[in-house]
């Protein structure tokens, strides 16, 4: 499997509910290792790009205002796979529906609020990757216990 960059944010709900630690340890545990992040106040016409997806469907303008509401923490992971893994890990869009053991089905009980954001796609990873940062804000580092991550046969 490859090498592959995700862009996760834990969502203003989730800065707001104090659990931005609690996500990024899930993540650290799983072995994903973070190669960029901002703490920041998502501008609106951002996070109309960001959910350009999305324009013209019911939630739009809702969900817009949500993500530009209040500061978020918005991040690159990096692992091999870490796209499908990254949403299982979150779990299903509404929390009220989201197994439990995931992080949307273990703390949101909303529909739209739901504290996490995962790329679905290596075109929408890039995309919004690119829509945060600029590549050389992307670390390039090795972790010490990154030989220990991987089987000889991955
Ligand atoms: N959303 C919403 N109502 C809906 C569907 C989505 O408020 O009926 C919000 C929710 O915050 C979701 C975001 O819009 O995370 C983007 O929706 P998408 O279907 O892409 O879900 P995700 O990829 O986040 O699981
Ligand atoms: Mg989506």
């Amino acid at each position: 499997m490859a090498e592959e960059r995700t862009l996760i944010i834990i969502k203003p709900d989730g800065v707001q509910r104090h659990l931005t630690g609690e996500i990024i340890t899930r993540f650290e545990k799983k072995g994903f290792k973070l190669v960029a992040a901002k703490f920041m106040q998502i501008p609106e016409s951002l996070a109309h790009q960001h959910y350009g997806v999305h324009k013209g469907k019911p939630f739009f303008e809702g969900v817009v205002k949500y993500l530009s509401s209040s500061p978020s923490m918005v991040m690159v992971w990096q692992a091999k796979g870490v796209i499908a893994m990254a949403r299982k890990l979150m779990g299903a869009t509404f929390g009220y529906e989201a197994e439990a053991g995931t992080i949307r089905g273990d703390f949101s009980c909303s529909r739209g609020y739901n504290l996490i954001h995962g790329s679905d796609s290596q075109e929408s990873a890039e995309f919004e990757i690119g829509l945060y940062f600029k590549p050389e804000e992307i670390a390039k580092y090795e972790l010490s216990d990154e030989c220990w991550l991987y089987g000889q046969n991955d």
